[in-house]
Protein backbone atom coordinates (compact mmCIF):
# COMPACT_ATOMS: atom_id res chain seq x y z
CA UNK A 1 0.00 0.00 0.00
CA UNK A 2 3.10 2.42 0.76
CA UNK A 3 4.21 4.01 -2.32
CA UNK A 4 7.82 4.81 -1.60
CA UNK A 5 10.05 7.05 -3.93
CA UNK A 6 13.76 7.22 -4.01
CA UNK A 7 15.57 10.92 -4.21
CA UNK A 8 16.64 11.23 -7.81
CA UNK A 9 19.83 13.24 -7.22
CA UNK A 10 20.28 14.09 -11.12
CA UNK A 11 16.51 16.20 -11.34
CA UNK A 12 16.69 19.68 -10.50
CA UNK A 13 15.54 20.95 -7.55
CA UNK A 14 11.94 22.23 -7.87
CA UNK A 15 11.52 26.02 -6.67
CA UNK A 16 9.43 26.95 -3.80
CA UNK A 17 6.67 27.70 -4.84
CA UNK A 18 6.00 24.17 -6.58
CA UNK A 19 7.31 21.99 -3.96
CA UNK A 20 4.77 24.82 -1.74
CA UNK A 21 2.02 23.76 -4.26
CA UNK A 22 3.30 20.08 -4.04
CA UNK A 23 2.03 19.79 -0.82
CA UNK A 24 -0.58 21.45 -0.50
CA UNK A 25 -2.00 19.23 -3.17
CA UNK A 26 -0.49 15.98 -1.26
CA UNK A 27 -2.20 16.79 2.23
CA UNK A 28 -5.80 17.99 0.29
CA UNK A 29 -5.70 14.54 -1.76
CA UNK A 30 -4.37 12.05 1.52
CA UNK A 31 -7.51 13.72 3.41
CA UNK A 32 -9.75 11.65 1.01
CA UNK A 33 -7.06 9.04 0.62
CA UNK A 34 -4.93 7.64 3.46
CA UNK A 35 -2.71 5.78 1.31
CA UNK A 36 -2.05 8.70 -1.26
CA UNK A 37 1.70 8.83 -1.43
CA UNK A 38 3.58 7.88 2.00
CA UNK A 39 6.37 8.67 1.56
CA UNK A 40 10.03 7.53 3.27
CA UNK A 41 10.23 10.46 5.12
CA UNK A 42 6.26 10.24 6.81
CA UNK A 43 6.94 6.84 7.94
CA UNK A 44 10.07 7.78 9.53
CA UNK A 45 9.21 10.88 10.22
CA UNK A 46 10.07 12.96 14.09
CA UNK A 47 7.03 12.91 16.40
CA UNK A 48 5.32 16.72 15.51
CA UNK A 49 2.03 17.95 14.87
CA UNK A 50 1.17 17.81 10.86
CA UNK A 51 -0.74 20.99 11.30
CA UNK A 52 -2.12 20.94 7.76
CA UNK A 53 -3.15 17.20 7.48
CA UNK A 54 -4.72 17.20 10.88
CA UNK A 55 -6.61 20.13 9.66
CA UNK A 56 -10.08 18.30 9.39
CA UNK A 57 -9.35 17.34 12.89
CA UNK A 58 -8.67 20.76 14.11
CA UNK A 59 -11.87 22.01 12.07
CA UNK A 60 -13.88 19.53 13.93
CA UNK A 61 -12.62 20.80 17.38
CA UNK A 62 -13.59 24.68 15.93
CA UNK A 63 -17.03 23.93 14.68
CA UNK A 64 -17.94 23.27 18.10
CA UNK A 65 -18.04 27.02 18.87
CA UNK A 66 -20.88 27.28 16.00
CA UNK A 67 -23.19 26.69 18.54
CA UNK A 68 -23.16 30.05 19.38
CA UNK A 69 -25.21 30.53 16.24
CA UNK A 70 -27.39 27.33 16.50
CA UNK A 71 -28.18 27.80 20.06
CA UNK A 72 -30.03 24.87 22.28
CA UNK A 73 -33.00 22.74 21.97
CA UNK A 74 -33.23 20.01 23.99
CA UNK A 75 -33.95 17.62 20.84
CA UNK A 76 -30.52 18.64 19.67
CA UNK A 77 -28.76 17.56 23.17
CA UNK A 78 -30.88 14.23 23.24
CA UNK A 79 -29.66 13.69 19.44
CA UNK A 80 -25.82 14.32 20.68
CA UNK A 81 -25.94 12.34 23.78
CA UNK A 82 -27.92 9.31 22.17
CA UNK A 83 -24.97 9.50 19.13
CA UNK A 84 -22.10 9.89 21.58
CA UNK A 85 -23.07 6.51 23.10
CA UNK A 86 -24.50 4.55 20.20
CA UNK A 87 -20.84 5.63 18.45
CA UNK A 88 -18.43 5.05 21.49
CA UNK A 89 -20.38 0.90 21.69
CA UNK A 90 -19.53 0.85 17.78
CA UNK A 91 -15.79 2.13 18.56
CA UNK A 92 -15.42 -0.18 21.93
CA UNK A 93 -17.37 -3.17 20.19
CA UNK A 94 -16.48 -3.44 16.98
CA UNK A 95 -13.38 -1.14 16.54
CA UNK A 96 -11.89 -2.58 19.13
CA UNK A 97 -13.07 -5.47 20.21
CA UNK A 98 -13.71 -7.15 16.65
CA UNK A 99 -11.14 -5.38 14.47
CA UNK A 100 -8.35 -5.05 16.85
CA UNK A 101 -8.42 -8.28 18.92
CA UNK A 102 -11.04 -10.73 17.15
CA UNK A 103 -12.86 -11.56 20.64
CA UNK A 104 -16.02 -13.04 18.48
CA UNK A 105 -16.97 -13.64 15.08
CA UNK A 106 -19.45 -12.44 12.75
CA UNK A 107 -20.23 -12.50 8.83
CA UNK A 108 -18.73 -10.79 5.97
CA UNK A 109 -21.67 -8.43 5.47
CA UNK A 110 -22.22 -7.54 9.23
CA UNK A 111 -18.37 -7.29 9.36
CA UNK A 112 -19.09 -4.31 6.99
CA UNK A 113 -21.88 -2.68 8.55
CA UNK A 114 -19.92 -2.47 11.90
CA UNK A 115 -17.09 -0.83 10.29
CA UNK A 116 -19.01 1.99 8.45
CA UNK A 117 -20.87 2.41 11.97
CA UNK A 118 -17.49 2.90 13.45
CA UNK A 119 -16.00 5.07 10.84
CA UNK A 120 -19.13 7.88 11.87
CA UNK A 121 -17.01 8.40 15.16
CA UNK A 122 -14.43 9.53 13.00
CA UNK A 123 -11.84 8.23 14.52
CA UNK A 124 -10.56 6.87 11.17
CA UNK A 125 -10.66 3.72 9.36
CA UNK A 126 -10.78 0.30 11.09
CA UNK A 127 -7.40 -1.07 10.01
CA UNK A 128 -5.77 2.24 10.94
CA UNK A 129 -7.24 1.71 14.26
CA UNK A 130 -6.83 -1.63 14.71
CA UNK A 131 -3.03 -1.69 13.53
CA UNK A 132 -1.90 0.92 16.03
CA UNK A 133 -3.74 -0.87 19.05
CA UNK A 134 -2.51 -4.16 18.42
CA UNK A 135 0.91 -2.36 18.49
CA UNK A 136 0.09 -0.85 21.88
CA UNK A 137 -0.70 -3.93 23.36
CA UNK A 138 2.67 -5.21 21.71
CA UNK A 139 4.71 -2.54 23.01
CA UNK A 140 2.60 -0.99 26.29
CA UNK A 141 4.04 1.55 27.96
CA UNK A 142 7.59 0.48 26.45
CA UNK A 143 9.90 2.26 24.13
CA UNK A 144 7.96 2.31 20.51
CA UNK A 145 4.43 2.83 22.27
CA UNK A 146 3.04 5.97 20.60
CA UNK A 147 0.77 6.79 23.35
CA UNK A 148 2.33 6.13 26.49
CA UNK A 149 1.82 9.00 29.03
CA UNK A 150 4.50 7.87 31.29
CA UNK A 151 6.78 7.88 28.04
CA UNK A 152 5.78 11.22 26.31
CA UNK A 153 3.51 12.70 28.51
CA UNK A 154 -0.05 12.98 29.09
CA UNK A 155 -1.11 15.23 26.75
CA UNK A 156 1.17 13.54 23.43
CA UNK A 157 -0.81 10.36 25.01
CA UNK A 158 -4.04 11.70 24.81
CA UNK A 159 -4.48 13.79 21.67
CA UNK A 160 -0.83 14.34 20.10
CA UNK A 161 0.41 11.06 18.96
CA UNK A 162 -2.90 11.30 16.46
CA UNK A 163 -1.35 14.45 14.77
CA UNK A 164 1.99 13.45 14.11
CA UNK A 165 2.84 12.53 10.71
CA UNK A 166 4.41 9.42 11.74
CA UNK A 167 1.32 7.75 12.92
CA UNK A 168 -0.81 8.89 9.88
CA UNK A 169 -0.40 6.14 8.03
CA UNK A 170 -1.76 2.30 8.28
CA UNK A 171 0.83 -0.53 9.33
CA UNK A 172 -1.11 -2.79 6.96
CA UNK A 173 1.53 -6.07 7.83
CA UNK A 174 -0.30 -5.90 11.55
CA UNK A 175 -3.59 -6.57 10.21
CA UNK A 176 -3.13 -8.75 7.65
CA UNK A 177 -6.22 -11.38 8.38
CA UNK A 178 -8.44 -8.36 7.24
CA UNK A 179 -6.82 -7.10 3.78
CA UNK A 180 -8.25 -10.07 1.53
CA UNK A 181 -12.01 -7.84 2.23
CA UNK A 182 -11.41 -4.87 -0.07
CA UNK A 183 -14.80 -3.25 1.02
CA UNK A 184 -13.01 -2.59 4.38
CA UNK A 185 -9.27 -2.35 3.23
CA UNK A 186 -11.46 0.70 0.84
CA UNK A 187 -13.61 2.18 3.80
CA UNK A 188 -9.91 2.17 5.55
CA UNK A 189 -8.11 4.19 2.80
CA UNK A 190 -10.83 6.54 2.59
CA UNK A 191 -12.06 7.11 5.76
CA UNK A 192 -13.84 10.72 5.24
CA UNK A 193 -16.54 8.88 2.96
CA UNK A 194 -18.54 7.68 6.22
CA UNK A 195 -18.33 11.35 7.71
CA UNK A 196 -18.96 13.52 5.45
CA UNK A 197 -22.15 11.60 4.55
CA UNK A 198 -22.95 11.39 8.63
CA UNK A 199 -22.83 15.40 8.71
CA UNK A 200 -25.09 15.34 5.17
CA UNK A 201 -27.44 13.19 7.02
CA UNK A 202 -27.46 15.08 9.97
CA UNK A 203 -28.08 18.64 8.26
CA UNK A 204 -31.12 16.44 6.53
CA UNK A 205 -32.79 14.93 9.43
CA UNK A 206 -33.06 18.40 11.17
CA UNK A 207 -34.10 20.41 8.30
CA UNK A 208 -36.90 17.70 7.65
CA UNK A 209 -37.75 18.22 11.41
CA UNK A 210 -37.54 21.83 11.22
CA UNK A 211 -40.35 21.71 8.20
CA UNK A 212 -42.45 19.05 9.75
CA UNK A 213 -41.97 19.04 13.29
CA UNK A 214 -41.07 22.93 14.17
CA UNK A 215 -42.34 22.38 17.93
CA UNK A 216 -38.95 20.38 18.31
CA UNK A 217 -37.45 23.71 18.03
CA UNK A 218 -34.32 22.16 15.98
CA UNK A 219 -32.93 23.10 12.20
CA UNK A 220 -30.65 21.41 10.11
CA UNK A 221 -27.70 23.46 11.12
CA UNK A 222 -28.40 22.75 15.07
CA UNK A 223 -28.76 19.55 14.57
CA UNK A 224 -25.20 19.27 12.74
CA UNK A 225 -23.47 21.04 14.98
CA UNK A 226 -24.67 19.09 18.19
CA UNK A 227 -23.93 15.40 16.34
CA UNK A 228 -21.49 16.08 14.15
CA UNK A 229 -18.99 18.69 16.01
CA UNK A 230 -20.04 18.44 19.86
CA UNK A 231 -20.97 14.62 20.17
CA UNK A 232 -17.55 13.48 18.55
CA UNK A 233 -15.66 15.77 20.26
CA UNK A 234 -16.69 14.59 23.55
CA UNK A 235 -16.74 11.29 21.42
CA UNK A 236 -12.82 11.74 20.74
CA UNK A 237 -11.61 12.51 23.99
CA UNK A 238 -13.93 9.67 26.26
CA UNK A 239 -11.92 7.00 23.64
CA UNK A 240 -8.82 8.72 24.16
CA UNK A 241 -8.75 8.94 27.63
CA UNK A 242 -8.46 5.17 27.60
CA UNK A 243 -4.67 5.83 26.04
CA UNK A 244 -4.16 8.58 28.76
CA UNK A 245 -5.95 8.25 31.51
CA UNK A 246 -6.71 4.94 31.93
CA UNK A 247 -2.77 3.90 32.44
CA UNK A 248 -2.69 6.42 35.14
CA UNK A 249 -5.80 6.74 37.09
CA UNK A 250 -7.67 4.09 38.66
CA UNK A 251 -6.89 0.42 40.50
CA UNK A 252 -4.56 -2.38 39.32
CA UNK A 253 -5.98 -5.90 39.87
CA UNK A 254 -3.40 -7.88 37.30
CA UNK A 255 0.13 -7.23 37.84
CA UNK A 256 0.84 -6.47 34.18
CA UNK A 257 4.05 -4.86 32.77
CA UNK A 258 2.52 -1.67 31.77
CA UNK A 259 0.82 0.90 33.65
CA UNK A 260 -2.90 -0.03 33.00
CA UNK A 261 -5.84 0.73 35.71
CA UNK A 262 -9.25 -0.28 36.19
CA UNK A 263 -11.80 2.37 36.81
CA UNK A 264 -15.33 2.05 36.76
CA UNK A 265 -15.93 6.03 36.03
CA UNK A 266 -14.03 5.47 32.68
CA UNK A 267 -15.90 2.41 32.19
CA UNK A 268 -19.13 4.31 32.44
CA UNK A 269 -17.88 7.12 30.21
CA UNK A 270 -16.46 4.56 27.15
CA UNK A 271 -19.23 1.63 27.95
CA UNK A 272 -16.82 -0.58 29.54
CA UNK A 273 -13.48 0.30 28.23
CA UNK A 274 -12.42 2.03 31.67
CA UNK A 275 -11.15 -2.13 32.67
CA UNK A 276 -8.56 -1.47 30.75
CA UNK A 277 -6.19 -3.81 33.60
CA UNK A 278 -8.39 -6.23 33.21
CA UNK A 279 -8.17 -6.16 29.12
CA UNK A 280 -4.13 -5.55 29.81
CA UNK A 281 -3.82 -8.81 31.66
CA UNK A 282 -6.18 -10.90 29.06
CA UNK A 283 -7.25 -8.83 25.52
CA UNK A 284 -8.67 -12.03 23.61
CA UNK A 285 -12.11 -11.68 25.94
CA UNK A 286 -15.18 -10.31 24.17
CA UNK A 287 -15.67 -8.83 28.00
CA UNK A 288 -13.73 -6.14 29.99
CA UNK A 289 -15.88 -6.34 32.70
CA UNK A 290 -14.69 -9.51 34.32
CA UNK A 291 -16.92 -9.16 37.43
CA UNK A 292 -21.35 -8.80 37.15
CA UNK A 293 -19.83 -5.62 39.20
CA UNK A 294 -17.55 -4.76 36.63
CA UNK A 295 -20.23 -2.72 34.40
CA UNK A 296 -19.40 -3.72 30.40
CA UNK A 297 -22.30 -1.84 28.48
CA UNK A 298 -20.76 -2.85 25.20
CA UNK A 299 -21.00 -6.45 26.55
CA UNK A 300 -24.27 -7.10 27.40
CA UNK A 301 -25.04 -5.45 23.85
CA UNK A 302 -22.81 -7.99 22.34
CA UNK A 303 -24.34 -10.90 24.25
CA UNK A 304 -28.19 -9.04 23.13
CA UNK A 305 -26.08 -8.97 19.28
CA UNK A 306 -25.70 -12.67 19.84
CA UNK A 307 -28.79 -13.77 20.96
CA UNK A 308 -30.27 -12.12 17.71
CA UNK A 309 -27.54 -14.16 15.69
CA UNK A 310 -25.70 -11.37 14.56
CA UNK A 311 -22.53 -12.37 16.41
CA UNK A 312 -21.05 -15.94 17.47
CA UNK A 313 -18.20 -17.45 19.48
CA UNK A 314 -17.67 -14.53 21.60
CA UNK A 315 -14.92 -15.72 23.29
CA UNK A 316 -14.48 -15.58 27.54
CA UNK A 317 -12.27 -14.97 29.96
CA UNK A 318 -10.62 -18.17 30.67
CA UNK A 319 -10.65 -19.92 34.52
CA UNK A 320 -6.84 -19.31 34.49
CA UNK A 321 -7.23 -15.62 35.00
CA UNK A 322 -10.42 -15.70 37.59
CA UNK A 323 -7.62 -17.82 39.61
CA UNK A 324 -5.05 -14.91 38.62
CA UNK A 325 -6.96 -12.92 40.45
CA UNK A 326 -8.52 -14.66 43.27
CA UNK A 327 -4.61 -14.79 44.16
CA UNK A 328 -4.00 -11.71 43.79
CA UNK A 329 -6.25 -10.31 45.87
CA UNK A 330 -5.26 -12.44 49.02
CA UNK A 331 -1.77 -11.17 48.33
CA UNK A 332 -1.22 -8.32 46.05
CA UNK A 333 2.42 -8.28 46.47
CA UNK A 334 3.32 -12.01 45.24
CA UNK A 335 3.43 -12.77 41.10
CA UNK A 336 1.15 -15.16 40.37
CA UNK A 337 1.55 -15.65 36.77
ZN1 LIG B 1 -3.65 0.47 27.10
ZN1 LIG C 1 -7.09 -3.64 23.32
Amino acid sequence: MRHLRAPNMTETQPSAFRRLLSGVFTTARQWVDNDYCTTEEQAHAKDRVDWKRCLPFIIIHAGCFAVIWVGFSWFALAAAVLLYFARMFAITAFYHRYFSHRTFRTSRFVQFIFAVWGNTAMQRGPLWWAAHHRHHHQHSDDHPDVHSPTLKGFLWSHIGWITSPKNFPTDYSRVKDFMKHREIVFLNRHDVLVPVLYGISLWLIGWALQTWAPGLGTSGAQLFVWGFFISTVALMHGTFFINSLAHVFGKRRFKTEDTSRNSLFLALLTLGEGWHNNHHRYMHSAKQGFYWWEIDVSYYMLKIFSWMGLIWDLRPVPAHIYEEARLHAQNPDASHR
